[in-house]
């Protein structure tokens, strides 16, 4: 695609970045067939191509993003089917980064959206803050239909019907390995996840240890900067990353560390992409190495190669979160180890398409959203399966909240298959 960025425009290095993305885009159009929102809406601007063009548009001219550019590229899920789909490797993602950077910081959201955005970026990535507003969510749900608007009656609906009590294993510590040492990990326990559900960490943290790793949870280190990111709120993004990547290097410094474990992964694809956020800055080289040591559980249990039997013959119903499938690429891996565990995995039609969690998509976007979750339910109920795994938290509570077959994470799974508890949800 001809692109017509002036000298002065191609110094930023943001702008810089997004003329590569738009010279790689041939306008094809193949991407458009998995696109998740062109699916449900048929409208080009809510293809991939199309978003494409806007974003091009508004980032040539230089213009204020206009509310038909932010309509658009707010009901984009980021996904990331379209890289997956791609034929010619266009990095979507970075140009959609650098297209909600710019509507942040030129468009006047209508005062409620502000309100709205400001409530989601100050509390869900403060666990106490989060874990007050959902034990508030819990108090308002028998008076959600009285809200004035969806997004306000999708957050109380999302919210968990239970509250488990903070687990003091997400606290800064090292836990030990358990029989010989094989490798020294840093967990990254993350920010909603504390407060939505701790069996997940203390699933990582009996399976790494049982399996010879030394785990840190570093001292700083907290929310990756995500949900953050994917609002366009770059500022808030890169501090949250920044406070990572300085706890994460202090920690390698004083006693190593082979890598950087992440069981949520929306958060490991923003951690993986690191490098790329501080490439201008004079943390370059630490958020390398950090991006370089992060991986996604499944990915160290591959290497950790664990031995263990399903304790019951479960036929798994395996939901492969986007960050994972088309983020990461990360595809085979948790299937893999659930198969080689005795555990028969099954999946659904469409695999690919996005179940509309997507960080605070959910939240945002509630129509586009929920019809997401109706097919997703829907294919891998069609599966008849006796429970649901999947690699993200996000995915975790957005389908759970659309089915009564149990959903887990991979990891407890994989836990209880090699010596753990059974899993809660159960
Ligand atoms: S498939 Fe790739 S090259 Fe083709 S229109 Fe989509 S982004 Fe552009
Ligand atoms: S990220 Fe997902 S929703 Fe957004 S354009 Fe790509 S495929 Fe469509």
């Amino acid at each position: 695609m001809q692109t017509f960025f002036t000298h002065e425009q191609l110094k930023d290095p943001g702008l810089a970045r997004a003329n590569e993305i738009l010279r790689s885009c041939v306008h094809c159009g193949m991407c458009t067939a998995t696109c998740p929102t062109y699916q449900i809406l048929g409208d080009e601007l809510d293809s991939p191509r199309g978003r494409i063009y806007l974003i091009k548009e508004m980032l040539e001219s230089g213009r204020p993003a206009d509310e038909k550019v932010v309509r658009h590229v707010d009901r984009c899920l980021s996904c990331l089917a379209c890289m997956t789909t791609c034929p010619s490797g266009v990095h979507y993602m970075h140009l959609v980064d650098q297209a909600r950077a710019h509507i942040e910081k030129t468009y006047r959201r209508p005062w409620r959206d502000r309100a709205l955005r400001w409530v989601l970026a100050k509390v869900i990535p403060h666990p106490r803050r989060f874990r007050l507003a959902l034990l508030g969510a819990k108090i308002a749900r028998p008076f959600a239909r009285l809200l004035p608007d969806a997004r306000l009656r999708a957050m109380v609906a999302m919210a968990p019907k239970q509250v488990p009590p903070v687990s003091r294993n997400d606290d800064p510590q090292v836990f030990a390995p358990k029989g010989a040492p094989r490798m020294r990990v840093a967990l990254l326990t993350g920010c909603a996840q504390k407060a939505l559900n701790t069996d997940i960490n203390d699933a990582t943290i009996r399976l790494l240890t049982r399996h010879g790793c030394e785990v840190v949870v570093a001292n700083g280190a907290g929310c990756c900067g995500a949900l953050t990111h994917h609002m366009g709120r770059e500022e808030e993004a890169h501090g949250s990353a920044a406070t990572n990547i300085r706890a994460w290097m202090a920690e390698k410094r004083a006693g190593g560390l082979d890598a950087i474990v992440i069981n949520t992964s929306g958060c490991g694809t923003t951690v993986k992409d690191y490098g790329h956020m501080f490439r201008t800055s004079d943390l370059a080289s630490d958020a390398a190495e950090v991006a370089g040591l992060a991986c996604d559980i499944s990915e160290l249990l591959v290497r950790l190669a664990p031995e263990g039997r399903a304790p019951e013959p479960l036929r798994v119903a395996y939901h492969a979160a986007c960050s994972l499938q088309h983020g990461q690429k990360v595809k085979s891996a948790p299937k893999d180890l659930l198969r080689a565990m005795g555990f028969e995995v099954v999946e659904p039609a469409d695999s690919h398409l996005c179940c509309g969690s997507a960080g605070t998509y959910n939240l945002l976007q509630p129509v586009l959203s929920a019809e997401l979750k109706r097919r997703k339910v829907e294919t891998l109920e069609r599966r008849a399966p006796q429970v649901i795994a999947a690699g993200n938290i996000g995915c975790m509570m957005q389908i759970g909240s659309g089915t009564q077959i149990p959903v887990v994470h991979t990891v407890e799974l994989i836990d209880w298959a090699t010596g753990g508890p059974r899993p809660r949800a159960l």
